[in-house]
């Protein structure tokens, strides 16, 4: 099931047609899941992996994900300073620059960023992405006077043994094409 959802009137194009946003179809590892034609974006459903990279691209907020809760998330950083697309968020990319620096400001401590699983990943290609937006925000901390620093490091936390069945058995169905989609199975509760 397809967790992106796009609202087209928050796009800016929608209030000013010329403009040169095209972050979400820059962003989109898969090719032709987000398309600009003229200056109108949608999404194709089938091909979108609901990682969420044009969720932390889009600076109006035009895209979604159905079942994922950043305030949530945001909640638990203080119990564990961790966020890892095996354990909490379909993709480190799907946070923006302004939520990498609330994450940091909310869980009061350095937050790590495991990228340990990027280069075995099919949407890999996001890892230079996530580099970028954790030394912006890094830099915005700085400035703030904020001591607490968003960290990358390659942990590759493993996901508990009952959601890593659930991944596997979920996988054999799809193939490699659908490793996108390999945090949807681990959610607790969800199903698929
Ligand atoms: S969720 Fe990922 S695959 Fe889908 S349109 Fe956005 S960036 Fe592309
Ligand atoms: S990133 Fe957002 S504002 Fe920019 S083109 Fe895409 S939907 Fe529109």
């Amino acid at each position: 099931m397809n967790r992106l959802r796009f609202n087209f009137s928050e796009c800016v194009h929608v209030y000013y047609k010329d403009s040169s946003c095209n972050l979400c179809v820059k962003v989109c590892p898969v090719e032709g899941a987000v398309i600009q034609k003229d200056y109108r974006v949608s999404v194709n459903s089938k091909k979108c992996v609901s990682c969420g990279a044009c969720v932390g691209a889009c600076p109006s907020e035009a895209f979604s994900l159905s079942g994922f809760d950043v305030d949530a998330l945001f909640k638990t950083l203080k119990e564990e300073p961790l966020l890892s697309c095996k354990k909490n968020l379909p993709c480190l990319s799907t946070l923006s620059v302004e939520d990498i620096v609330t994450a940091v400001i909310n869980g009061g401590s350095d937050v790590v960023f495991d990228t340990g699983q990027c280069k075995d990943c099919f949407i890999g290609t996001l890892l230079e992405e996530i580099n970028k937006k954790v030394d912006e925000a890094n830099y915005i901390l700085e400035k703030l006077g904020v001591e607490n620093r968003a960290i990358i490091e390659d942990l590759k936390a493993a996901p508990e043994e009952k959601t890593e069945n659930r991944r596997r058995s979920f996988l054999k169905n799809f193939g490699k094409a659908a490793a996108g989609l390999t945090f949807w199975a681990l959610m607790p509760g969800f199903l698929l």
